[in-house]
């Protein structure tokens, strides 16, 4: 029988479903904003060689989740735009639910799901790998390699050599929330409108998922809002 789910389980369900995955795993989501947790637990599956298999849709990635998935071993990506399914699986378990992948993490929304257990419910099951693999035909591949970002150096850059020095600092950074470039400026991270979101509590330790000087995905904060590697050659400086 199938189980149903509210928030707490369906989040629970998908992180387990991706614990769990032992050769393949599948996640259909529009909205794919990856939180540090579900990351880090795809990065095992990825290691232990699950083959994954991610569908998107609405959103371009932006280029810290693509750089981020391109870190990750046996990773499918494919783009659908007209994607509003949301299903999560692996050989023997699935998620059909409300909950997009980035509200993972988000308590406060009320969200709906079922467990579908492939042995004790196996046309069921079936029913809906058949409906993703339609979806995936349909869908648009795309390329799990990283995009190259490189520091607008401004109009003093040395003539285009490359010195690594002369690149630093950056005169453009990113947002810490919503990776737009804004002028590079650690005591000011954020974009105005994500600062305008970030000013209502002002909780200068608020986890953020993005480097402001390289944009990388990493867990900074308006206090500290570089990558461990970006805080040293600026401090060097
Ligand atoms: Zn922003
Ligand atoms: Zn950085």
């Amino acid at each position: 029988m199938a189980d149903f789910l509210t928030t707490t389980g369906t989040s629970f369900q998908l992180e387990n479903i991706i614990i769990e995955a032992k050769t393949k795993l599948v996640l259909v989501s529009p909205y794919l904003q990856l939180s540090k947790t579900l990351f880090e637990r795809l990065k095992d599956s990825s290691t232990k060689g699950v083959k994954i298999k991610i569908v998107y849709g609405k959103d371009e990635l932006k280029p810290n989740e693509k750089n981020s998935l391109a870190e990750l071993k046996n990773v499918d990506l494919y783009y659908f735009q007209n994607l509003h399914a949301k299903c999560y699986f692996n050989e023997s378990k699935m998620l059909i639910t409300s909950m997009n992948i980035y509200e993972f993490s988000e308590k406060n929304n009320r969200e709906m799901g079922v467990l579908i257990d492939r042995e004790a419910d196996k046309q069921l099951f079936e029913k809906a790998v058949e409906e993703v693999k339609s979806i995936i035909q349909s869908s648009e591949i795309i390329e799990n390699k990283k995009t190259e970002r490189k520091f607008a150096t401004g109009t003093n850059d040395n003539g285009g050599q490359k010195n690594r020095k002369s690149n630093f600092p950056p005169t453009i950074g990113y947002c810490l929330r919503c990776e737009t470039r804004i002028p590079f400026n650690p005591s000011k991270p954020y974009c105005p409108d994500c600062y305008a979101i970030w000013a209502e509590y002002s909780n200068p330790l608020y986890e953020e998922n993005v480097c402001h000087s390289c944009g990388e995905f990493e867990l900074t904060t308006m206090e500290k809002p570089l990558c461990y590697d970006c805080y040293k050659k600026v401090s060097a400086r």
